[in-house]
């Protein structure tokens, strides 16, 4: 598929991540997020030279490989494209180790480095910070919106159209993924707070199958599954559980997607939701005989 507009001057080009096109008169556009590898790289290339359209600003929502793995073949392809992320997720971009070495906690095995997580590093020309940013004479407002990645940035075009990355994921991301990756939920319920209070025309998560025109549903049923996430944690935790069996009882009794990156992740997401509950103080943990049980008390 092509160009998609939205509104106004607002397109985006759909796909496995979905990449916003922002553009201007003279030809020249802006891009928000690219995708997962060279084969994207050469798929936006295609569709901009189709629509007469050269890319000067790419934005990055955040470090994530699936969001940034096409950069590098598109600086390769327009030398001239300005890489922007913020200054929390440029090192992930810049260093792509380090986001897999997050996950594991070291230096993980190569059945980890998959696409999805794993793309080849790309520098970043200038870091951004929320607020309003001036790009090819257009304003265009970056929204701190951490909770799925701490520097991780959506961005508000002059139309009322917000790409909001992985801030936001369409009721079908939430249906196949039960547990959806989240790194402080703390933070996470109140970025969906604040993106309900702003004035939005259109929403388009990087995942989706669809422009959303009426974002508060959507906002409500994400905050609605993190919630049901934390009483089911807190529920199965009458009785005492390490990390690793609570993962496993989850996983069958919700169905999550398992293989050997997808228990990584899982397993990172239940240790955001589990911090959550500790620091509320709506769980308990305690070391016995090497094992951390945690424990609804
Ligand atoms: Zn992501």
């Amino acid at each position: 598929m092509g160009l998609v507009k939205i509104h106004g001057h607002t397109c985006y080009i759909p796909g496995a991540t979905n990449a916003g096109v922002y553009t201007t008169k003279s030809g020249y556009c802006l891009l928000i997020d690219s995708g997962i590898n060279n084969t994207i790289a050469h798929k936006i290339k295609d569709v901009l030279a189709a629509s007469g359209l050269k890319p000067k600003y790419l934005l990055t929502t955040h470090g994530h490989a699936d969001h940034f793995g096409a950069h590098r073949l598109l600086k390769e392809f327009y030398p001239g494209l300005e890489i922007l992320a913020s200054a929390g997720e440029k090192i992930f971009m810049e260093d792509n180790l380090l986001g897999v070495k997050a996950l594991y906690g070291a230096l993980p095995f190569a059945e980890i480095k998959i696409p999805l997580l794993f793309a080849r590093p790309v520098g970043v020309d200038s870091t951004i910070s929320p607020g309003p940013l001036k790009l090819l004479d257009q304003r265009i407002q970056a929204i701190a919106t951490p909770g799925h990645a701490a520097g991780h940035l959506a961005f508000l075009t002059p139309d009322g159209v917000l790409f909001s990355g992985d801030a936001v994921f369409h009721p079908a991301i939430l249906a196949k993924y039960p547990l959806p990756f989240l790194q402080d939920i703390k933070a996470q319920l109140a970025t969906l707070e604040a993106l309900a209070g702003l004035e939005i025309k259109y929403l388009l998560p990087a995942h989706s199958p669809e422009v959303i025109a009426d974002p508060a549903p959507v906002l409500a049923s994400n905050r609605r599954q993190i919630n049901a996430c934390l009483d089911r944690i807190t529920e199965l935790l009458t009785r005492p559980l390490t990390r690793e069996d609570l993962l496993a009882e989850l996983a069958i009794q919700e169905n999550l997607p398992m293989d050997i990156p997808q228990y990584f992740l899982n397993l990172a997401s239940l240790s955001a939701f589990l911090s959550y509950l500790k620091d509320q103080g709506r769980v308990a943990c305690a070391l016995e005989s090497g094992r951390l049980y945690f424990y609804n008390h």
